[in-house]
């Protein structure tokens, strides 16, 4: 290949690149293209009122239909995205669809619902997200309270001060913050104290086992009243049996995420389920 000062230039391929290496390569490459082409889709998970069954909002969770593998879930390719960069520009796509939807769904007379967007690590980190999120709330018109950043706690530890400020700005801007993946970072009770977060979501580990191991009821509830202590909503998150849907109730947690109630689904479907919940709440 002749490089642009005229040397040629050689690459070379180790034989350490793998297979595997090669695929993300690919993937990349193919990521690249799927914004331009619009292959990214938003899939809405509610979140319910665990004691009413009232749908109160829902997580967007991001895909990816792909032309030739189907519909793909961001464990196949956010953390190439992280890798190649990639992410601040889907990142960006996500946020602006998310407040487009919410806006239809506003104007099409539903009544409020709180739509949490995922927040990733540099998406958090390059600043730039408060700035970004006051530009679109003013072009779509969307009242902030319809909308909530999900932020995980690994994110918060690192450079806490700067943290605490991008979430003070955020909730100047009036919209929720909550606390992703709670129990699975390293942050301490004294930042947990300062942190502005309106929610405080369990992580899918501690519930899954909660019917059988005393202890996991033990974080849970602790974690449950720990939240509330704090002025927090309390979220669990991968609900998927009854029993595990009772124990939480009987805990005193306050909205539930999982495959029991719903998966995530597409936006007309999610649509769909609200009117009918509005109806008539299933307490499941
Ligand atoms: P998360 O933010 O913790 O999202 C919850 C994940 O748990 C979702 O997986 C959801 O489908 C899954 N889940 C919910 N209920 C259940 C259940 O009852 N059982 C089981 N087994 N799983 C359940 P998903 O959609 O595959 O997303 C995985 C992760 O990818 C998310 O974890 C989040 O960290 C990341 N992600 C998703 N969308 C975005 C996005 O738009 N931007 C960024 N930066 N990350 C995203
Ligand atoms: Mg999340
Ligand atoms: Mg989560
Ligand atoms: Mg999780």
């Amino acid at each position: 290949a002749l490089a642009s000062n005229g040397k040629t230039r050689y690459e070379f391929f180790s034989e350490e690149m793998t297979a595997r290496s090669l695929e993300r390569l690919t993937l990349t490459h193919q990521l690249r293209r799927a914004l331009e082409r619009d292959e990214l889709r938003l899939h809405y998970q509610p979140k319910v009122c665990l004691q009413t069954g009232t749908i109160k909002g829902a997580e967007a969770l991001v895909r990816w239909q792909h032309p030739e593998h189907g519909l793909l879930l961001p464990g196949r390719f956010i953390t190439v995205a992280e890798e190649s960069g990639l992410i601040g520009d889907i990142g960006a796509w996500v946020l602006d669809e998310a407040c487009r939807q919410a806006r239809v769904w506003r104007e099409e007379g539903l009544e409020h619902l709180k739509i949490a967007v995922n927040v990733a690590r540099p998406q958090f980190e390059d600043g730039q997200l408060c700035t970004r999120l006051q530009h679109l709330l003013k072009s779509t018109g969307l009242p902030p309270s319809w909308l909530m950043m999900e932020l995980t706690e690994s994110m918060l530890v690192q450079d806490a001060a700067k943290a605490l400020q991008q979430m003070h700005d955020l909730r100047a801007l009036g919209v929720g913050l909550s606390i992703d993946d709670f129990g699975t970072g390293y942050s301490s009770l004294s930042y947990l104290k300062r942190f502005p977060a309106s929610e405080l979501k369990i992580d899918r580990s501690f519930i899954i086992d909660l019917p059988k191991h005393d202890k996991d009821r033990a974080i849970v509830q602790t974690v449950v009243t720990l939240g509330h202590s704090l002025g927090m909503d309390v979220v669990a998150e991968g609900i998927e049996t009854p029993e595990q849907h009772r124990i939480l109730q009987h805990i005193g947690c306050d909205v539930f995420q999982g495959f029991l109630f719903s998966k995530a689904v597409p936006p007309e479907q999610f649509d769909a389920l609200v009117r009918l919940n509005r109806e008539q709440p299933q307490p499941v």
